[in-house]
């Protein structure tokens, strides 16, 4: 039996987030988390280094507000604008 083997890339979980117009639609979202990577390094001068890098936050808007009609691009840009994603 062979069985396949779900890779790295489906990271994230799905978030439904209230509408930032009318508050009351649900905007459906992907969210996935920053990843952090550490990176090691030995050089000959320096001796052993580490660095770490986080990369940002990634939110997905996948829909716009059923309630007002907003579309997913304006839902987006506001979320944004107000800091929430
Ligand atoms: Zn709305």
């Amino acid at each position: 039996m062979l069985f396949k083997v779900k890779c790295d890339k489906m990271r994230g979980e799905p978030v439904e987030l209230a509408c930032p117009f009318c508050d009351k639609g649900k905007i459906q979202c992907w969210y996935i988390p920053g990843a952090i990577s550490i990176k090691k390094t030995s050089t000959s001068t320096l001796g052993r280094m580490e660095r770490v890098r986080k990369t940002s936050d990634i939110w997905l808007i996948k829909s716009g507000c059923p309630i007002c009609g907003k579309t997913q691009k304006e839902v987006e840009k506001k979320l944004k604008e107000d800091g929430i994603i």
